[in-house]
C-alpha cells in the first residue's frame, strides 16, 4: 500500500485544550475553522465537546451548519464572518451565532433574524474584521440593548509577546468595552500565553489545540508516515529528481517515498527537509514532486517500510520553518489523500 498515513491523536488534542483552558479563569472555546485546521471537524469537534468545550468558532456559516450536524443541539457555534447576505436561513436553522462586524451586518441581522443571538466583533487595530471605534461608538448603545452574547476582538501580533501592538490592542479593546455587561473575548492561543490581562471572560484557542506554536508545551497531535516505494544506489555524479537539483558526491542509497506537494509537503521545503527512519534522520534529496520524494537512506541499516515526516521528532513548525511559513499553513495543507487514523485513547 502506497498511501501515506496521517495519525491524529485526539486525547493529545483534548489535553492541549484542557491545558490552555486551565491557564485562564474564564471559559475556553475551541476554534475549529477550516475543517479543524485540516484535521477533520467530524472527529475533532466531538472529542473537544466530550472534553468539555461548550463554545466553538468557525469562519463561515456553512462550516457552522456542518458543525451543527456533527454536534447536534447544545453547544454554541459562533461565526467570525458574521451575518453575510444570504446567510439568514443557515444561521437560523443551524442555530449559529454570527459575530457582527459592521453596522451593515447589524442592520441585516436585526431585519432578517430579529431576536436571534449574535455577538459583536470589534477592530482593536488589526484592520481585518470588526467595527472600528467610531462605528462602534455610533452603534454601541443600540447593539448592547439587544444583549449580544459576546463582544470580541483579535490580536495581530500575539505570537510575539513583546510586540507593542499587543498592549496597544489591549488598551483599545478595553476602552471600547469598558463597563459593558456582555462577556468579552480578546485572545486566541498567543493571547492566552500572554497572561491574565489578556484573558477577559472567554478565550478562543485554535492552533495550540492542534500542537502548534506559540504553545511551546503543546503535545504533538499529528504524525505523518510515508511508505517507501523503492530504494536504489546512485553513484557520484548522478542526480535525483526534477531539474537535477541534487547531485551525488558519494555513493548514496536513495529511497523514493509516496507523498509530495499534493499532500501538503510544500515544494518550497525541498532544500531543508528531513524524514526519519526510526531514529535516523534522513535528508530529502532534490525537489519534492507531486506524489514522490527522494530521501537519503545511506545511513539506515535495513530498508524501512515507511518514514516519518511529522511526529515526535519534528513538528508542524519544524516543517513550517523549512518552507518559510507557519504551522497553520502546514496543517491546513495536508489534504485529502492520506489514510487517516484517529487515536481515541
Ligand atoms: C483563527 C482565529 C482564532 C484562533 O487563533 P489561533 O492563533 O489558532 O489560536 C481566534 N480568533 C479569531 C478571530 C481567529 O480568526
Amino acid at each position: 500500500m502506497a498511501q501515506a498515513h496521517l495519525t491524529i491523536d485526539l486525547p493529545a488534542l483534548c489535553a492541549n485544550w484542557r491545558t490552555l483552558s486551565d491557564l485562564t479563569q474564564g471559559e475556553a472555546a475551541a476554534v475549529v475553522k477550516a475543517d479543524a485546521y485540516g484535521l477533520g471537524l467530524d472527529k475533532v469537534a466531538p472529542a473537544l465537546a466530550a472534553a468539555g468545550a461548550r463554545r466553538f468558532f468557525v469562519a463561515i456559516a456553512e462550516e457552522g451548519a456542518e458543525l451543527r450536524r456533527i454536534l447536534g443541539p447544545g453547544p454554541e457555534i459562533s461565526v467570525f464572518s458574521g451575518h453575510m447576505a444570504g446567510d439568514a436561513a443557515l444561521l437560523r436553522d443551524a442555530q449559529l451565532t454570527p459575530m457582527i462586524n459592521s453596522i451593515d451586518q447589524m442592520l441585516r441581522h436585526v431585519e432578517g433574524l430579529p431576536g436571534h443571538p449574535f455577538g459583536i466583533q470589534l477592530d482593536s487595530g488589526m484592520n481585518r474584521l470588526g467595527m472600528e471605534p467610531a462605528e462602534w461608538a455610533a452603534l454601541r448603545e443600540i447593539a448592547l440593548a439587544q444583549r449580544p452574547s459576546l463582544v470580541m476582538s483579535h490580536l495581530a501580533c500575539a505570537d510575539e509577546p513583546d510586540h507593542p501592538m499587543n498592549a496597544h490592542q489591549l488598551r483599545s479593546f478595553t476602552e471600547m468595552t469598558d463597563g459593558i455587561d456582555a462577556p468579552r473575548s480578546l485572545s486566541a492561543t498567543g493571547g492566552i500565553l500572554m497572561g491574565p490581562d489578556y484573558h477577559f471572560d472567554l478565550t478562543r484557542p485554535g492552533i495550540g489545540l492542534y500542537g502548534g506554536l506559540p504553545f511551546i508545551e503543546a503535545q504533538p497531535v499529528v504524525t505523518v508516515r510515508i511508505p517507501v516505494i523503492q530504494v536504489r544506489d546512485v553513484l557520484p555524479g548522478e542526480t535525483v529528481g526534477y531539474g537535477n537539483t541534487w547531485t551525488a558526491e558519494r555513493p548514496t542509497r536513495v529511497a523514493t517515498v509516496a507523498a509530495g506537494y499534493a499532500d501538503g509537503i510544500l515544494r518550497t521545503m525541498s532544500r531543508g527537509a528531513w524524514l526519519w527512519a526510526g531514529e535516523t534522520r534522513c535528508k530529502v534529496l532534490g525537489r519534492i514532486s507531486m506524489d514522490l520524494i527522494g530521501v537519503d537512506v545511506t545511513e539506515v541499516g535495513d530498508t524501512p517500510e515507511a518514514m516519518e515526516l511529522l511526529g515526535q521528532h519534528q513538528s508542524v513548525d519544524t516543517l513550517a520553518d523549512w518552507a518559510g511559513t507557519i504551522g497553520y499553513e502546514i496543517l491546513t495543507s495536508l489534504g485529502a489523500r492520506y489514510a487517516r487514523t484517529y487515536l481515541t485513547t
